[in-house]
């Protein structure tokens, strides 16, 4: 399912390249529109007005939100009017250029396509191109243009081409590119985020343990909310979500420069860096469990007060991973026996 914000990114893309396309596009057979005018080559006027006017009509296709039709009628505008033009007026003027981009538009296109998004698509409308293309290289090899420019209309409109379609490319792709980088960091960002707290997940807290060099600059702290099943039992299982989530922002501002990730239900990890001495760092961890005593859970007029239970366990020189967790573990574990709402160490 795509967020409100993912689809506005997309939307933005589509939308955005569909409008600049089709101006430029439009701008391109304005321009061959002029030449033509100045060369007296009128058929070439005739066929480029009659594709302002589609690219004119094509504006209400995308100010109607039919993109895909849109991209269906420019490839195939393109395709005609391209081949029609190397045929009239020969290969030399590099009409047959354009064709090549429209490998990369037919890409482009089914990725952003929501009913067609099929690569098959795509390859289709390479291979079509590609066939078209060979066919006017033979097609102009064996026959004459029914119209010889002049040099210099020669030369413009080859070098016209020859930077359109490089520009065409580059940029396709570049919006292409873009789009892929961004979503490809969505997703990093999500897989390390918890979904309901939006704290660090557990994936994430064990690629951060794995990155600190001096270990025993740090200590870890596994906290358990006391008698949680009570809340989701007596408020509900939203009030419970709740609860979870303001516990997250909780740790997370009053541990500011910790590392404080949501380690599955309703369990935490932090990681902090030692205060000095052992106390120090106890002192500091214990303000979170006295800070989530005194606050107030307001859910539906409910007024609630919930406690925590924390272990803390400094890193020695034999743990790994696992074993610092589940030493933290088992004193949070032997704060639970002890009467929970307590700070082991
Ligand atoms: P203790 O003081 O010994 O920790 O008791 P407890 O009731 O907190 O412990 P227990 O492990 O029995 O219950 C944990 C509950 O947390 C059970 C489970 O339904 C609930 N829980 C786990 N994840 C979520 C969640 O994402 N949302 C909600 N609302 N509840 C959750
Ligand atoms: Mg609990
Ligand atoms: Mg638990």
């Amino acid at each position: 399912m795509q967020s409100v914000e993912e689809k506005k990114a997309y939307d933005n893309v589509i939308v955005k390249t569909c409008y600049v396309t089709d101006v430029l596009y439009l701008m391109l057979h304005i321009i061959y529109l002029v030449l033509f005018l100045i060369a007296k080559v009128y058929v070439m006027v005739y066929i480029n007005i009659g594709s302002i006017v589609i690219y004119m009509l094509f504006y209400f296709l995308i100010k109607n939100k039919k993109y895909y039709l849109y991209a269906l009628g420019c490839g195939n505008e393109f395709l005609i009017s391209m081949s029609v033009s190397t045929i009239l007026v020969g290969f030399n003027a590099g009409f047959h250029l354009c064709i090549i981009g429209l490998c990369v538009v037919s890409f482009f296109t089914v990725y952003f396509s929501k009913q067609n998004r099929d690569v098959k698509n795509a390859l289709t409308w390479c291979v079509l191109s590609a066939l078209i293309y060979l066919g006017l290289l033979f097609y102009c090899n064996f026959n004459n243009p029914e119209y010889v420019l002049d040099k210099w209309l020669v030369i413009t409109l080859s070098s016209i081409h020859s930077v359109a379609v490089f520009a065409f490319i580059a940029a396709y792709l570049m919006i292409f590119l873009k789009y892929a980088m961004q979503l490809e960091q969505r997703i990093i960002n999500e897989s390390r985020i918890d979904n309901l707290t939006q704290i660090h997940n557990r994936y994430d807290l064990y690629n951060y343990i794995e990155s600190i060099e001096i270990k025993k600059d740090y200590v870890l702290s596994m906290f358990d909310i006391d008698d949680f099943k009570k809340i989701n039992d007596v408020y509900g299982h939203l009030c419970g979500d709740y609860i979870l989530k303001e516990v997250a922002s909780i740790a997370s501002t009053t541990l500011a420069t910790s590392f404080v990730s949501r380690f599955g239900g309703e369990e935490f990890v932090i990681i902090s860096r030692m205060n000095g001495n052992i106390e120090n760092t106890f002192r500091d961890i214990d303000i979170l469990r006295k800070k989530i005593e005194e606050n107030t859970f307001v859910f539906d007029d409910n007024l609630i007060h919930i406690t925590i239970t924390i272990g803390v366990q400094q890193f020695e020189e034999e743990f790994d991973i696992e074993k610092w967790i589940s030493s933290a573990d088992n004193k949070l574990y032997s704060g639970k026996k002890a009467g929970k709402n307590r700070t082991i160490i």
